[in-house]
């Protein structure tokens, strides 16, 4: 299609393209990082179990390792024979003979001959006998050999993104350092005769450049690197230059100029560098101008060494929750695929509506909004905004509030969906 062509989509049908295209995207190289500084990093190699999780049967209580059998009947009485503690080596523990018990810590190696662990609870002591007053089921409070994991086991996939669950995993199998595949570069180019950089004092006509900064945050936050670009004028020639230079990095994401304005140029500078357009607008509320697609490299654009010939760009619209939100739903996702992420669905939660709402019918909207209250007495709640150029009412939020585009008004008490943030 050519850039005078309308291709403005449902915010699923948009969405559906957009999934279909992230699934052919992946990482380019991997790079070794210790364990910590690979926190929020995508794994690029499985991790196995490298001996059986637990090595040996664990205590999982402290008490007394006994034979159930033995305990069948209460009260019993056993002798004493000895004691384990978490660290003790297991060639110093002694079987444990019928008769006996051994005295055990949490997280301590069950003695031979054990097959049970009596809670401390249900016992007296007395020198080196114990009175035992609730029997113990076979297997009770003890964790076997290679229950959680056997040696050799798949414990983390490559795609796995490193939170402090899968950093204590790698810990537990002693890798201390891992690969991790390398962060996407995203270029990100904002538009506008009106923007200026944050460290220039504007002009009354002038407005600051936000949007490179909250999205470089949002590529930051993604797992991607920000390559913030100069600010490109509404100018086909200086914008064309700018537009070749960010298709140097693996994505480009352009903010500003998508709109149907005169000076609204960067879908015609795109189409100039023979871009193939999937979208240029979806039915949603703020963002409905964004636009998806993708340039070959080769004669306009330069293609790297070792890299794809082709790139993906969305074109953001400029206003700022317009801007925050078209990456969270859309962009985010090609960002995601390229850091080697496996694809995931967008996630909505419910809560109760607090406040009735009234709207328009026609768009998907997803608007910046508070939730609150307990988690199985969520309720949520629009923020007072002044439309999509208002910044601060994303800042005062923490979700958006999701309205289907045939809603009209939704009452109090209502489930609504909600993306968080
Ligand atoms: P546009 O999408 O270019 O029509 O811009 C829409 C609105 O967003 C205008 O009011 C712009 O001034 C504002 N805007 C555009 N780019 C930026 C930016 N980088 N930072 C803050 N506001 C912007
Ligand atoms: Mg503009």
């Amino acid at each position: 299609m050519s850039s005078s062509d309308q291709l403005i989509l449902t915010f699923e049908a948009a969405r559906h393209l957009d999934e279909e295209h992230a699934r052919i995207l992946g990482p380019r190289g991997r790079e070794l990082l210790s364990l910590l500084d690979a926190l929020g990093r995508v794994l690029a190699e499985p991790i196995h179990a490298d001996r059986n999780i637990p090595p040996f049967p664990r205590a999982t209580r402290d008490g007394y390792a006994v034979k159930s059998a033995d305990v069948r009947t209460i009260p019993a009485h056993l002798q004493v024979a000895g004691e384990v503690k978490a660290g003790s080596a297991i060639s110093d523990i002694p079987p444990l003979a019928g008769g006996h018990a051994i005295a055990m810590m949490t997280g301590a190696p069950v003695p031979e001959g054990a097959d049970a662990v009596l809670m401390i609870e249900h016992t007296s002591r007395d020198g080196d006998r114990i009175e035992i007053t609730k029997s113990v089921s076979e297997g009770e409070n003890i964790v076997l050999a290679g229950a959680e994991g056997h040696k050799g086991d798949l414990l983390l996939q490559a795609g796995t993104k490193l939170d402090y669950a899968a950093i204590g995993v790698a810990a537990a199998v002693g890798r201390s350092r891992v690969l991790v595949y390398e962060k996407p570069k995203v270029a990100v180019l904002s538009t506008g005769d009106e923007v200026v950089d944050v460290d220039i004092p504007p002009a009354p006509h002038q407005i600051r450049n936000s949007n490179s900064y909250s999205l470089a945050a949002q590529i930051h936050a993604a797992g991607g690197e920000a390559v913030i670009l100069p600010i490109a004028p509404d100018e086909p020639a200086r914008l064309r230059e700018l537009l070749a230079e960010a298709f140097d990095c693996d994505l480009v994401l352009i903010a500003g100029g998508v709109s149907m304005g005169k000076y609204d140029l960067v879908e015609q500078e795109l189409a100039a560098l023979k871009a193939e357009f999937f979208f240029t607008g979806a039915k949603i509320q703020p963002g409905k101008p964004v636009v998806f697609g993708r340039v070959v490299c080769g004669a306009d654009i330069p293609v790297r060494q070792n890299s794809v010939n082709q790139k993906y760009f969305f074109g953001l619209p400029g206003n700022p929750v317009s801007t925050m939100v078209t990456f969270e739903i859309f962009a985010k996702t090609c960002l995601q695929a390229l850091a080697g992420l496996a694809l995931e669905p967008l996630r909505f939660v419910h809560a109760k509506l607090k406040t009735r709402i009234q709207t328009k019918t026609g768009l998907k909207r997803f608007l910046p909004a508070q939730l609150s209250g307990e988690f199985d007495s969520a309720e949520v709640e629009l923020t007072h905004w002044q439309g999509s150029g208002d910044i601060a009412s994303v800042a005062r939020s923490n979700c958006y509030l999701v309205i289907p585009p045939d809603r009209e008004q939704i009452e109090a008490g209502e489930w609504v969906p909600v993306l968080l943030r």
